[in-house]
């Protein structure tokens, strides 16, 4: 059986890979400092608490240990940006201690929790893994560094690595016990669950003057569930081919503001008021993957993200789970 090392694994797309990887028969160590994760989510699995920066736990985690599933990073846009040096040296620095102890203890493979941020404004829809990565924010620019520095020390010191670049990951556990418990800053989806919950008094859209069909943004939605299943392909394969790989994980289809809304007042059956807005800031008009690569080379497809699908796991999670985990509030 092989014993993988899962950095974050309390977190939202973490403990979708956790449970997916127990269920697929490995052997699974989140190695989590718990102070956005939460231990409700891993339940099944063995927790060590652990800061990424102490490299000598983590070297000790990593004993019999045959690979490693690193997601643990600050995931903030807005806060990257008033507070940079924090998500550089969390999920940069940190992430070469992290390096640097699977040498030492003799692991050589790493799965890199990336994102679509790498690319910043997207020159051509959909994006593919040779387009330019042009981060606009110390978040897509730190998690682009920690690519660029794998990429090399997969090379010098014989390790092999693969970096998925997540689209809009979004939904929840189809049993209803795993979700996205970040309460503070919601996504699009999180607000109309909540909109339809009667929680947010209205749903603001951000712009419907975008040379879109409908006006409004559109996004890759993917599902968490899907997501966490392409680490256990990247897993499988990761032998194969170049030492370092990039993936996209997206459907390669794109779904407006206000198809999520409609999707989120069919499946909820709640009707709630919506308000047209401004543009936000920094908001791209479409962001789409070409997910080619990951087919061709992981065998990789999603079953689970149809948007109303998606909508509807979120609903039964946030349902249950009115507060998240244990009325947790990160
Ligand atoms: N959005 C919106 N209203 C909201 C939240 C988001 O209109 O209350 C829009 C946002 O402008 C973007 C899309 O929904 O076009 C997805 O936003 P989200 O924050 O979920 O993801 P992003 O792609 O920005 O990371």
């Amino acid at each position: 059986m092989k014993k993988i090392l899962v950095t974050g694994g309390a977190g939202y797309i973490g403990s979708h890979t956790v449970r997916e990887l127990l269920d697929n028969g490995y052997e699974v160590v989140v190695y989590d400092n718990l102070e956005s994760g939460h231990k409700e989510a891993v339940a099944k699995a063995k927790l060590i608490e652990g800061e990424l920066a102490d490299s000598g736990k983590l070297q000790a985690a990593l004993e019999g240990i045959d690979a490693v599933v690193h997601f643990a990073a600050y995931i903030y846009v807005d806060e990257s940006v008033a507070e940079p040096a924090k998500y550089y040296r969390n999920n940069f620095s940190n992430g070469l201690v992290l390096l640097e102890a699977m040498r030492q203890a003799g692991v050589k493979k790493i799965v890199f929790s990336s994102t679509a941020a790498v690319y910043g404004e997207p020159t051509e829809i959909p994006v593919k893994e040779s387009s330019p990565t042009q981060p606009i924010n110390p978040y897509g620019h730190s998690k682009l560094m920690f690519e660029q520095a794998l990429d090399w020390c997969c090379r010098a010191y014989e390790m092999h690595g693969i970096s998925l670049r997540y689209f809009n990951a979004s939904g929840a556990h189809k049993s209803g016990e795993l979700g996205d418990a970040h309460l503070v800053q919601a996504h699009l989806g999180t607000a109309a669950i909540k909109a339809a919950l009667g929680e947010l008094s209205e749903l603001k859209i951000f712009g419907t003057d975008w040379d879109t069909a409908d006006g409004t943004c559109t996004r890759d939605y993917i599902h968490v569930s899907d997501l966490a299943r392409a680490h256990i392909l990247a897993l499988e394969k990761i032998e194969e081919g170049e030492p370092h790989r990039v993936y996209n994980l997206g459907t390669g289809k794109g779904v407006s503001v206000k198809e999520v809304l409609a999707a989120t007042k069919k499946v909820s059956g709640a009707d709630f008021k919506v308000t047209e807005t401004g543009r936000r800031a920094g908001d791209p008009q479409a962001l789409i993957a070409n997910v080619d690569k990951a087919r061709r080379e992981l065998g990789f497809e999603t079953t689970e993200s149809d948007i109303e699908h998606i909508i509807e796991t979120a609903l039964r999670w946030h349902q249950r789970h009115p507060k998240g985990f244990s009325g947790g509030s990160s």
